[in-house]
């Protein structure tokens, strides 16, 4: 096995992991390990934009705060909202001093738009409707201005490595070959590596981002928590054939219906705020709608826009639609929701600390409880900035830990792997979450799909290490963290379980 040691080891290359990696460089040598390029994480496709308490006064950063409270569904930690709405002035100071191109009126001042359960205009945005990348790009840039940062691309971490004391020390990675291994020492390990919502059948992430970084950090021992509480996005196109594209938020927020098939805004039956209301109500509205006319399809309206605006406001999203032969200036847009974020996670503090000396975690990974059981819009990138800058705060000394002989555990090179047919597996698990953890759920389905989860995972035996199957038996076991959180904690609002549901058994 290859070994290598750093000071400060970052798991993950999506906004939480380089704003990290940003705030540690200062204070020693940082690695960033990702499984892939800047767009393998769902940062870079971050659409709607950033959320700030604009304006910054004590009023402002209540009105994001209750704003946050209110979209939780009850479930927010309301101290941990408050730092994560009181550090919005700093990282957005902090942005515009490494120059994203936030978008701006010709007078110079910053534009700031509206997203649902927001009772203002708050959320930045660059580009239109590329905001996590040029965000993304730029903490990149920035980066990689400094000697003492490196980047390793296509490696999985597969293992936290601990000494015998349980101090994490590092973690072992696997490489592109699935068999070479790589192992990295370090004073302080940060796992960065986003959510999970490509484990249910329709999502509206990057393929890859399977929970990996719950499922390791489980193995090791950390505290999971909240994972029943996915969100799902209400306004994700489906065209048959083709992948679900997300149609951002904001469209909603400046005047984008959602109608059914006779061209009704049907939301109004659900919600008094009708298309403004908070995501889990819209996306729960959309799927009670689906089974009482299945054959009408729901659909996004922006055809009242002015002339050119949609093209203009929302460039990447208009031509990818156009590409697909839909022009949104003209034609409603068919929708259907899809598993979006992760709200749960690796529990933390607000520095970023787990339950295992030695090992942090920040962003869609973790679980902060600032977001309770329904994320407010555009509050996840604040999450990933803000998280990525307060880790500095916990990790002082990690350099002095890294250069300690830390002893190594006795761990076995055999892992539990999965025997049943990797991509049966696969279409197996997505469905099972789809059916059983989506949008509605009821108990006996709840129990139906981990039983199944469960049979899947009793297939399996010990085995060297290899990379589709460990991958699979990750899918494995945070599906079975779901499910059994859904059972053991069913919550109203945003995790809607119901006794049972005609035509759900
Ligand atoms: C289409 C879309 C639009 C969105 N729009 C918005 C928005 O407008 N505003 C907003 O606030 N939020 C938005 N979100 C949510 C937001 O983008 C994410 O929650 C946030 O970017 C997560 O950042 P992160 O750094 O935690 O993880 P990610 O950006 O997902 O990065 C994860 C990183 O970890 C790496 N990784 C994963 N698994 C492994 C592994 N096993 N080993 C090593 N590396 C691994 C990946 O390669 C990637 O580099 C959107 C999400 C999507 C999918």
């Amino acid at each position: 096995m290859k070994k290598e040691s750093v000071d400060f080891l970052v798991v993950g290359g999506g906004i939480a992991g380089y704003q990290a990696v940003l705030s540690l460089l200062p204070h020693g040598s940082v690695l960033l390990v990702s499984r892939g390029p800047l767009s393998s994480g769902s940062s870079y496709y971050a659409q709607g934009g950033l959320a700030l308490p604009w304006g910054f006064g004590a009023e402002d950063c209540e009105r994001h705060v209750q704003d946050t409270l209110r979209a939780g569904a009850g479930l927010c930690d309301e101290a941990s909202v408050r730092i994560l709405v009181g550090d919005g002035e700093k990282v957005w100071k902090g942005l515009l001093s490494i120059d994203v191109p936030f978008d701006q009126a010709p007078d110079g001042s910053f534009l700031t738009t509206r997203e649902a359960a927001h009772s203002v205009p708050r959320i930045v945005h660059a580009g239109g409707d590329r905001t996590g990348f040029l965000i993304l790009s730029a903490l990149a840039r920035k980066v990689s201005e400094s000697s003492s940062f490196r980047f390793l691309s296509n490696y999985q971490i597969c293992r936290i490595r601990k000494n015998r004391q349980g101090m994490v020390t590092g973690a072992i990675f696997l490489g592109e070959t699935g068999h070479d291994l790589l192992e990295i020492s370090a004073g302080a390990t940060i796992l960065s590596t986003g959510g999970g919502s490509s484990l249910f059948l329709r999502s509206t992430n990057p393929r890859l981002q399977r929970g990996d970084g719950v499922a390791v950090a489980a193995r090791a021992g950390c505290e999971i928590e909240r994972m029943a509480y996915y969100q799902f996005h209400p306004t994700v196109l489906d065209i048959p054939g083709q992948a679900p594209f997300l149609l951002t938020e904001a469209m909603r927020g400046e005047g984008a219906r959602v109608i059914n098939g006779q061209g009704r805004r049907f939301l109004f039956d659900y919600h008094p705020d009708g298309e403004l209301a908070p995501r889990d109500v819209v996306s729960r509205a959309l799927w009670l709608e689906s089974k009482k006319h299945p054959e009408e399809g729901i659909f996004l309206s922006l055809t009242h826009f002015p002339k050119d605006r949609v093209a203009q406001r929302f460039p990447q999203v208009y031509r990818h639609c156009l590409e697909l032969g839909l022009d949104l200036q003209t034609t409603p847009a068919p929708i259907r929701p899809a598993a979006h974020f992760q709200m749960g996670g690796i529990r933390t503090d607000m520095n970023g600390r787990t339950t295992l000396p030695g090992l942090f975690a920040i962003g869609e990974v973790a679980s902060t409880r600032v977001h309770g059981a329904n994320r407010l819009a555009s509050n996840s990138l604040l999450e990933a900035l803000v998280m990525g800058s307060r880790i500095v705060d916990a990790i002082d000394g990690g350099r002095r830990s890294s250069e300690e002989d830390h002893g190594e555990s006795d761990e076995s090179d055999q892992v539990f792997l999965p025997s049943v047919d990797i991509e049966e597996g696969w279409t197996r698990l997505r469905q099972i979450l789809w059916d059983s953890a989506g949008i509605v759920r009821t108990l006996p389905l709840v129990k139906k799909g981990l039983l199944e989860i469960c049979a899947m995972i009793d297939s399996g035996r010990p085995a060297p290490i290899e990379g589709a199957r460990f991958a699979l038996g990750n899918g494995l076991l945070v599906a079975k963290l779901i499910l059994e959180d859904i059972q053991t904690a069913p919550v109203a609002g945003a995790n809607y379980v119901v006794d049972e549901m005609p035509g759900l058994t």
